[in-house]
């Protein structure tokens, strides 16, 4: 079994970019809260709402990656009666392997 290592490659870059928005997003909301109390201008909201709005669009792209191994969406799971849960069917936060053959982004 041969795996495509650059389709692999390119999730693993999407996925960084993402959890990168994710976890900068608040930290980025904070700075912008201050410098609009002291700056008494509510200009800087512009930049955590346009990552807010990247994130959503970086998410979605992520969600249609399909996994050069198998040819399934690498994080969507297939939702069986077993395996459902509320939150289930896209992994949040995307996961490091695929959900339906289980290749590893990282090896
Ligand atoms: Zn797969």
């Amino acid at each position: 079994m041969k795996i495509n290592n650059k389709g692999l490659a390119h999730i693993r870059k999407m996925r960084r970019i993402f959890l990168f928005i994710l976890f900068s997003l608040f930290p980025i909301f904070v700075v912008t809260m201050i410098s609009i109390k002291r700056f008494k201008s509510w200009l800087p909201i512009i930049l955590p709402v346009s990552l807010f709005f990247l994130g959503i669009f970086v998410q979605n792209r992520l969600h249609k990656q399909k996994c050069p191994n198998c040819n399934a969406f690498f994080f969507v799971q297939t939702v069986t009666r077993r395996n459902y849960t509320p939150a289930s069917s896209i992994s949040f936060p995307p996961q490091k392997k695929c959900q339906n053959c289980g290749v590893a982004l990282y090896r």
